[in-house]
């Protein structure tokens, strides 16, 4: 790749990324892009116009960015009558605007040659190969997620399923309630389930399958899943400031759905001693309830170590106002709407994560060595979290009482478990440690994810 960098190949060679509109599938393609861009290529990036419009930063100078209409040009999903309708409208407008996209690209001296598609919109797929480009479908969650998908899909896993545990190819014992909620919780979100399941629909036709982890990470199911696809590890797609560092430039994902609190959040932490301050966010999606707030408040206050916890606007009205009002927080927490959560995670001052173990999260907390609480709430975060605690031995999780709620007390006692001098926290900080290493290894170079990504430059090249 050097060879080619030097020579000034691949400047000519354009490929189009198009990730679905949620914060958690654009930080990972995007960063994938701009990797691809650093070994010259030429790379566009098309996002819908609502993505576009909300955004609060610009993208990076060596990605570019193209609007696509997906039928809800000002609002996105949030003007659709639900997700199904938001669903059809998607893939009809979208497929349209995508083929309008590739045409008109094709009278330019820089026709795509090569479609990263969102393996949640197979759609895409038939859509570029009308127009013969390469295709590459781009999975957004961890392997083994994938691989229950695969053979829920395909007929190998029943569901409703029965029994109390599951057992696969290349997957430890699963309990139930290790399975992703659309499985276990059968008819909970149909739409959702549809097009986790039809990530497989047609993705034979794929030129490859471009996967956020990497070989060591997951390991036997890789391995398995590598028989049947042609599948590539080329996480974790963490921009390489936290890395390798091979990327110049690269210090953040670049496209924020939401306005961060950078500065407050930092100015607090500088004000931390190292490892003493617990980070809580669950991510862009999730809901939690008014009761499961107070118990979170209630614990992260009891447990006597500082927090930084992200609430978003739209569930600011749970928080328990008699906490708010006693003004507790400016105490021992900062309350904050949204944070530039990398820094966060690479800021001495934090000594570990409770998370809801979105696929982002988790793999940004491996790659920077920070031990986990896992509060897993839906879709693929309950697996994530038994990967966390039994696989990689990262992090503990919480326990949930008869009515679902995670209680005061057993948040206090994992904080503590994790902050705490203890011999499970310091073999969780140890094991943190070792697979920070193994991330970095991995994309840096000549790593097993750097040789997958620089193959697929190549095979774009050649085409
Ligand atoms: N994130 C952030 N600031 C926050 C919370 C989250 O930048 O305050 C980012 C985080 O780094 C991750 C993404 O948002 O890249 C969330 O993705 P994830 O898969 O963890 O969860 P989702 O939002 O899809 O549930």
């Amino acid at each position: 790749m050097e060879k080619m960098k030097e020579e000034g190949a691949g400047d000519e060679t354009h490929v189009l990324a198009f990730p679905i509109p949620a914060q958690g599938h654009i930080n990972p393609l995007l960063q994938f892009c701009k990797r691809l861009a650093s070994k010259r290529l030429k790379v566009t990036l098309a996002l819908t116009l609502s993505t576009i419009k909300s955004a609060h930063n610009e993208v990076s100078n060596n990605v570019r960015v193209e609007g696509i209409s997906d039928g809800f040009d000002e609002g996105g999903i949030k003007e659709a009558e639900s997700p199904d309708a938001y669903f059809e409208h998607f893939e009809v407008v979208g497929s349209q605007s995508l083929a309008e996209l590739i045409k008109k690209q094709e009278s330019s001296s820089y026709p795509f040659k090569g479609l990263i598609y969102d393996s949640h919109i197979p759609w895409a797929l038939e859509v570029a190969k009308r127009y013969g480009l390469v295709t590459a479908s781009f999975f957004t969650q961890s392997c083994a997620n994938d691989a229950i998908y695969y053979n829920a899909k395909k007929g190998f896993l029943s569901i409703p399923v029965e029994g109390p545990t599951v057992s696969l190819p290349g997957l430890p014992i699963l309990e139930i309630h290790d399975l992703s909620s659309f499985i276990y919780n059968w008819g909970s979100y149909p739409t959702f389930l549809d097009a986790v399941l039809n990530q497989f629909k047609n993705v034979e036709k794929a030129d490859c399958l471009l996967l956020n982890t990497f070989d060591k990470l997951e390991d036997e199911v890789l391995k398995w899943m590598s028989k049947i696809y042609p599948i590539k590890t080329i996480g974790p797609t963490v921009p390489s400031i936290y890395l390798d560092k091979q990327v110049e430039d690269d210090k953040d994902y670049g496209l924020s759905l939401f306005e961060s609190s950078k500065e407050t959040c930092m100015d607090w932490l500088n004000m931390r001693e190292a490892g003493s301050v617990t980070y809580v966010s669950f991510g862009s999606m999730c809901e939690l309830g008014e009761e499961q707030m107070e118990e979170l408040a209630l614990g992260l206050r009891n447990s006597n170590h500082y927090f930084l916890w992200v609430v978003r606007k739209s569930e600011e009205n749970k928080l328990p106002k008699s906490l708010v009002a006693e003004d507790k927080y400016s105490e021992k927490g900062l309350v904050v709407a949204w944070c530039s959560q990398l820094e966060v995670l690479a800021h001495k001052a934090v000594g570990c994560f409770m998370t809801h173990c979105g696929w982002n999260s988790t793999i940004e907390a491996v790659s920077l060595g920070v031990p986990m609480i896992a509060m897993p709430q839906w879709t693929d975060q309950p697996m994530n979290a038994k990967f966390v605690v039994d696989v990689w031995e990262v992090g503990v999780r919480v326990k949930l009482d008869e009515k679902g709620i995670v209680r005061r007390e057993e948040i206090e006692k994992c904080v503590k478990e994790v902050m705490d001098q203890g011999d499970r926290g310091e073999q969780i900080k140890r094991n943190a440690f070792r697979w920070k290493v193994l991330a970095k290894e991995a994309v840096d170079e000549g790593g097993s994810s750097d040789k997958n990504i620089e193959d697929f430059v190549v095979s774009l090249l050649c085409t």
